[in-house]
């Protein structure tokens, strides 16, 4: 059976960091819409640059746009067992866009789909945030405060120099706050009463949030 997971949750609330390992161990592709639109800035796509000046305000990028990357993405091979969907959809128009899309993509196959909204306290997510560095070669996500890379600035896994996101500021990221709250949240109603949605308790160690995860899918 195919198997579309869809994790939500605020920004940091973790859903970076156990997509890349869930993904590697279930052999399922982690599509992440705000990795996707990264790669259209840095490829200067006419995609890219519309979605630049939202993403730098911390404000959602039109849905046009992040439609068609999505689409373009989940109509790729690797998705044809499933994928993990990480940070999309974010709005309630997305959302019915997703239904959409999967009309299309899942017309002939049966699906798992579940939907895994990680609740957390919002209080440390902002530190989180301003602490947070990952590495732009193979994604592995680490934070100078409380999960440090073995040598500083270096990816422990690949080796490569590890960056910081531009929109990852106290400033940018209180208005993805702001965001989450007015546009993603409804969601969690949305799949509620579609009896699709899967709290996860996404407070404790990456590798105790990880084993919940396990249970549940
Ligand atoms: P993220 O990497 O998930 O924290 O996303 C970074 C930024 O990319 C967000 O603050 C938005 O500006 C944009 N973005 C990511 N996913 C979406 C989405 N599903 N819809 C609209 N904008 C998005």
């Amino acid at each position: 059976m195919k198997k579309e997971l869809l994790f939500m949750g605020p920004p940091a609330s973790g859903k970076g960091t156990q997509t890349n390992r869930l993904s590697k161990e279930m052999g399922l592709p982690h599509i992440d819409t705000g990795s996707l639109l990264r790669a259209a800035i840095k490829n200067e796509t006419e995609s890219g640059l519309i979605a630049k000046s939202y993403i730098d305000k911390g404000q959602l990028v039109p849905l046009e746009i992040v439609a068609k990357v999505i689409k373009e993405r989940l109509m790729e091979a690797d998705c044809q067992k499933g994928f993990i969907l990480d940070g999309f959809p974010r709005s309630l128009e997305q959302a019915v866009a997703l239904d959409e899309i999967r009309k299309e993509i899942d017309a002939k196959s049966d699906v798992d789909f579940k939907v895994i909204n990680f609740e957390i306290p919002e209080g440390i997510l902002l530190e989180r945030i301003v602490n947070r560095v990952s590495c732009p070669k193979c994604g592995e996500i680490y934070n100078k405060k409380f999960t440090p890379p073995k040598q500083d600035g270096i990816c422990d896994k690949c080796g490569a120099e590890l960056t910081q996101r531009k929109d990852d500021t106290e400033e940018v990221a209180k208005s993805r706050f702001e965001t989450y709250h007015r546009e993603t949240e409804p969601l969690v109603k949305f799949y509620n009463e579609r009896k699709e949605l899967i709290a996860l308790d996404a407070e404790g160690s990456s590798d105790e949030i990880y084993q919940r995860i396990k249970e549940i899918v």
